[in-house]
């Protein structure tokens, strides 16, 4: 999978595609992650690629040329499957939304700032928009990040063992067990007796009730889903 990112401000990516898993998976030629400078498609000599709004108000706004340009440029170089645009008032993300999107080839992200992007942009280039949650961030770039390591982590080889993001919460409809580990008794603080029992199916069986009293603890509408078998 081939992410494309296009930001105004790419430094604030820097070190979270350069640690940990997301670079063990570009450095195994598993996913790669290519950060932009949207100014490299600007033709202003101050390379600019925001202005005032039209009407009035505080704040700039993301332009249609250099952002146009940019898709344009990385359309023709690969085909994207998708162009998503980071935006509070997309559609929730969600895992079954990265389950959906994982099977992509070449996706291209854009990050707005400040007030947005110019509406002829997400007219005429976007293909999906997706939101992180109902809450303002200051730009996409934060956004773009967690769409990217959602993605990233369910590509088969990215996590040390292949089985781990199955077992995560949400991907069977059910958030994930409370986990333990060693010491198994901490001052007085005790680790249920059932893990410690070598008794796999028994601790499979604990684990699944666990999950599924979570669930109706936490999530209660995961299950209201699977009921109404809408997933
Ligand atoms: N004026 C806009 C907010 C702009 S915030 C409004 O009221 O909807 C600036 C940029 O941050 C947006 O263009 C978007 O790319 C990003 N952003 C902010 N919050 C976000 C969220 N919850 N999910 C996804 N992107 C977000």
């Amino acid at each position: 999978m081939r992410i494309d990112i296009l930001s105004a401000v790419p430094r604030l990516l820097d070190s979270w595609f350069n640690e940990s898993i997301l670079q063990r998976a570009q450095k195994k030629g598993l996913a790669e992650v290519h950060v932009h400078d949207l100014r490299d498609w600007s033709t202003d000599k101050h390379r600019k690629v925001d202005d005032y709004p039209f009407g009035g108000g505080a704040g700039m706004v993301l332009m249609i040329e250099p952002v146009q340009r940019a898709i344009e440029d990385l359309r023709s170089q690969w085909d994207h499957d998708e162009v998503i645009y980071m935006s509070p008032d997309g559609e929730l993300l969600q895992q079954k939304t990265v389950n959906q999107l994982i099977s992509s080839k070449n996706i291209i992200i854009l990050c707005g700032h400040y007030k947005g992007i110019d509406e002829r942009i997400r007219e005429h280039f976007i293909t999906r928009e997706i939101s992180i949650g109902d809450y303002v961030l200051s730009g996409g770039e934060l956004p773009a990040a967690v769409l990217s390591d959602a993605l990233i982590r369910l590509i088969p080889g990215v996590l040390g063992d292949g089985t781990s993001a199955l077992s995560d919460s949400f991907q069977d409809g059910l958030v994930a067990p409370p986990v333990f580990t060693r010491p198994a008794d901490h001052q007085g603080l005790k680790v249920p007796d059932v893990l410690l029992s070598g008794h796999q199916a028994q601790i499979d069986r604990w684990r699944h009730e666990q999950a599924v009293e979570r669930t109706r603890l936490r999530r209660p509408g995961l299950l209201d889903e699977d009921a109404s078998g809408d997933r």
